[in-house]
């Protein structure tokens, strides 16, 4: 089934060693003495290492003017050592259940630490207790260092999600085996699910089956509605691959011919959707990107029925910068990946999405997902 495995070779190119170097440089040039990430996206990013998100400390410290090491829980410290983080000439340090892994780090950072910065996603309890043993230093987040490494996907990247886009492809030319009159969201879902683990994710992230007046609501997951002859069916799915990277796609389907008014309807998404993704070059701005879609919609009469952004980065998490949202100035450059997942939602009625992950190239925008992306009518 094109199972994605993790060969020696694409592991070094994913997590090169280089990115402590960057990370440790990007820290002092935002004026923080040390960065703290600890379990999550952020440091798998930079060491490779997916470490469970438990009680005890895991943390990567990161001092500007020093070299970097990773504080582990000692259970832990050959899981650590085993996964690439082993490979990167860090040292791994692991501490007894008795002692302070805290008090540990805050002596061994360089003295005078000033400002420090832990990931965005560090629970507050471990913030806490960092603040307890650095109380003359200043907390805050490593969220916009950490962003500016990770915006930018290399190669290596955009080739793992091009292979997550693949995978999620592999499931929604299946959709029709599972999606029929008479079976309820909840039961389409399970088999979708097992498709997606099947198709060559480690993870199910999410599964969204929104049928009828269901479509209409984007974040609708699943319900026990039955789904009935005529129903639109937005279904938007995504997983994570062993190598870390996450897939996301959404497809509208109908089962037998849909209800009057809606082929109109999704005949506008998808000019609106097509112009968007032709539209993805470096220099074009995220909220330029947004409006293309969105004037299209809107002058179509539809325009207080788009009621999301037009999407979000996607990387080793499926929700990251960039977000293709009004009011964003950054331009795209080579290297961004990032839905592009218009919608238009009548209340109680039906509603539609389609999503694609796009990457910015140097001349344009590459699509990552490649099912087709006219209205699927299924057997009803
Ligand atoms: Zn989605
Ligand atoms: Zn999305």
């Amino acid at each position: 089934m094109g199972g994605v495995t993790v060969t020696e070779q694409n592991a070094d190119a994913l997590h090169p060693a280089e990115r402590l170097t960057l990370a440790r440089k990007a820290a002092g040039d935002a004026g923080l003495d040390a960065l703290l990430v600890s379990p999550g996206a952020d440091l798998r990013y930079l060491t490779g290492y997916q470490a469970l998100p438990l009680e005890r400390l895991t943390c990567l410290v990161v001092p500007a003017e020093a070299d970097p090491f990773l504080v582990v829980p000692a259970l832990e410290r050959p899981a650590a050592a085993a996964s690439p983080a082993g490979g990167l000439g860090l040292d791994i340090t692991g501490f007894a259940e008795t002692d302070d892994a805290y008090a540990m780090i805050a002596r061994r950072l360089p003295a005078g630490v000033s400002r420090f910065a832990v990931d965005n996603h560090m629970w507050a309890e471990k913030l806490l207790a960092f603040q307890a043993a650095l109380p003359d230093a200043q907390a805050c987040l490593a969220g916009d260092v950490l962003t500016e490494l990770r915006v930018r996907k290399s190669p290596a990247e955009v080739a793992a999600l091009r292979r997550a886009g693949a995978a999620i492809d592999r499931v929604h030319r299946r959709v029709g085996e599972w999606l029929r009159p008479g079976r309820t969201e909840r039961e389409v879902a399970r088999d979708i699910a097992d498709a997606i683990i099947e198709a060559g994710h480690v993870t199910v992230d999410f599964v969204i089956v929104g049928s009828g007046p269901n479509s209409a609501s984007p974040h609708h997951e699943v319900s026990d509605r039955v789904i009935r002859a005529g129903d639109p069916v937005v279904v938007d799915i995504g997983g994570t691959t062993a190598e870390g990277y996450c897939s996301d796609s959404t497809r509208t389907y109908a089962v037998g011919e849909p209800p009057a008014g809606f082929r109109e309807l999704y005949a506008v998404l998808l000019r609106a959707q097509t112009t968007q993704t032709e539209a993805v070059r470096p220099g074009v701005t995220a909220e330029q990107l947004d409006a293309v879609g969105r004037d299209i919609i809107t002058a179509a009469g539809y325009g207080e029925h788009f009621i999301h952004r037009t999407g979000h980065g996607i990387g080793m998490e499926s929700h990251e910068e960039p977000y293709i949202v009004a009011g964003s100035s950054r331009a795209l450059a080579p290297g961004m990946a990032f839905s592009i997942e218009p919608g238009i939602y009548l209340p109680d009625t039906y509603g539609a999405r389609i999503e694609d992950i796009a990457v910015c190239t140097d001349e344009g925008g590459e699509r990552l997902n490649l099912t087709g992306r006219d209205l699927v009518v299924l057997p009803g």
